[in-house]
């Protein structure tokens, strides 16, 4: 009975008939629009396509396939809540343009998401414009030129690095047209504060620091480095992309830095790796509020939120709108989530997991770890022994551990380690996959190293030549 009604012929015709009116009518594009060649493109039929991507999405490996080690990365699991609620209709289908009486909940949400931030980081205010972590670097820094000029001080214009620091650094510096002074960093892989001392002067607006550093090694003179660059009156700035590592257990406002980014898009929960869209929101110190920039977000005497430009001082605007909103979303909901005590545990898992596999890696005797031994969220190999008894490097290893289903880790950074394998594990790897992960490494040193240095074997990519990827890239394909 129900097959019959349904299929029944005539009733299937007319159907079929009207819908094509009724789809040819809204689609009939005007003659002088319409194509006078045929598109060259392959023919496929739905199930081909299908395949097709559903294939390409399997070539591709994300958290969700497998450990993804990846240093100064953070690269970890996401709970799908945070993305669920990102997507619910009533966040996503707001304009920045709406008057804001009809997005009170939204501004309430950006609001106290600032106030979790600050208690986290241990900073007096936020802003949550930059779109990344590099982004919040040169908001950094436009806020300490901003600070020094304020007070007469604009001469200052040498920002102090450790040769530790992230390529961001560096870059967000000269960006802002800043003089940058790297300086070598000690036997444990920490500041040298004599020759902190030595580099500090009259000219220096700012000393930028990553804490734990990007070894994994904790500053633990942090509190003589903050004495000694606000005696020389320069800021001290906090590379918070590493927060990961001390969430609930240390706060870079009171190891006494002025200004702190955090990459929301690595420790709160949004997945990146694919190129955005991020979050690296800034914290600052009471002194440096009034630069901050426009619009903050203000909330009146009657509980209204409103988007406050009333900054006479202020840098002014560094970005359209507001900031990143479904990664701001994310993060807010994450914290929430997790709490204070969640935040906390994160931290110490992600230490710990750092602590067992480097232990179990240096174990085996076949990689070395140069510095200081105990690291927070990550470490750093040295493959040089390898190469310098098997002609292994460390491009060989990242390119073998593929060949083994595994993400590679981040190499050749930092520079001061030779053949640098840097390995951020992060809490949400169980012991059976960090095992696993070691495991591949053991058998790779022990490998043949013709097998090594001729790897990717098994995947549908084989080695490619990354000199000419950088230096003639090719950024079209043209479909013949
Ligand atoms: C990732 C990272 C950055 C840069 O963050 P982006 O969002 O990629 O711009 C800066 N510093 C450190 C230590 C990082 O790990």
């Amino acid at each position: 009975m129900y097959r019959s009604a349904i299929y029944e012929e005539p009733l299937l015709n007319e159907i079929v008939t009207s819908k094509k009116e009724e789809i040819n009518s809204i689609t009939t594009i005007p003659d002088s629009l319409q194509r006078k060649k045929n598109i060259d493109i392959p023919n496929l039929d739905e199930t081909q396509i299908v395949r097709h991507f559903h294939r390409l999405s399997q070539m591709n490996y994300g958290i969700d396939s497998g450990i993804y080690p990846l240093g100064s990365c953070t690269m970890k699991y996401n709970p799908k809540l945070c993305e669920e609620i990102a997507s619910w209709g009533k966040f996503t289908n707001i304009h920045p343009c709406q008057d804001i009486s009809t997005i009170q909940g939204n501004l309430q949400i950006l609001f106290e998401l600032e106030r979790m931030l600050c208690e986290i980081t241990g900073m007096d205010f936020f802003s949550l414009q930059p779109a990344a972590g590099a982004h919040g670097e040169f908001l950094g820094m436009l806020l300490t030129r901003a600070y020094h000029e304020d007070k007469n001080q604009g001469s200052r214009d040498e920002v102090i690095l450790p040769d530790t620091s992230h390529g961001t650094n560096p870059a967000s510096v000269s960006m802002a047209g800043y003089k940058l002074i790297e300086i070598p960093s000690n036997k444990d892989g920490t500041v040298d504060l004599k020759v902190l001392e030595e580099s500090l002067s009259e000219k220096t607006a700012c000393f930028m620091l990553t804490n734990p550093n990007t070894l994994g090694i904790f500053e633990s003179d942090i509190l003589k480095i903050s004495k000694l660059v606000h005696d020389a009156g320069a800021l001290l700035y906090y590379d918070g992309a590493n927060i990961n590592a001390i969430m609930g257990k240390a706060r870079p406002g009171d190891m006494g830095f002025d200004i702190v980014h955090l990459n929301l898009h690595k420790t709160f929960a949004t997945p990146h790796g694919g190129g955005g869209p991020g979050s690296g929101p800034i914290g600052v110190k009471m002194k440096l509020e009034k630069f901050l920039p426009i619009p903050r977000i203000g909330r009146t005497k009657e509980g209204k939120y409103i988007f406050d430009y009333d900054a006479p001082e202020s840098i002014g605007k560094i970005r359209a709108y507001y900031g990143n909103f479904s990664v701001l979303l994310k993060a807010y909901t994450y914290i929430l989530m997790m709490g204070r005590n969640g935040l906390k545990e994160a931290s110490e898992i992600a230490v710990l997991n750092s602590n067992y596999m480097k232990k179990k890696i240096l174990d085996s005797k076949l990689y070395e770890m140069p510095y200081k031994d105990i690291r927070k969220h990550e470490f750093v190999l040295s493959c040089e022994k390898l190469k310098q008894e098997k002609g292994i490097r460390a491009m060989d290893i990242a390119k073998r551990l593929l060949d083994y289903g595994f993400h590679p880790p981040t190499i050749y950074f930092p520079l001061i380690v030779k053949e640098a394998l840097m390995i951020e594990p992060t809490e949400t790897e169980s012991k059976n996959d960090i095992d696993k992960y070691v495991e591949a490494l053991i058998k790779i040193a022990n490998e043949d190293p013709v097998l090594v240095k001729n790897a990717p074997n098994n995947t549908s990519v084989k080695r490619v030549d990354e000199v000419s990827a950088s230096k003639n890239p090719i950024l079209t394909w043209k479909m013949i």
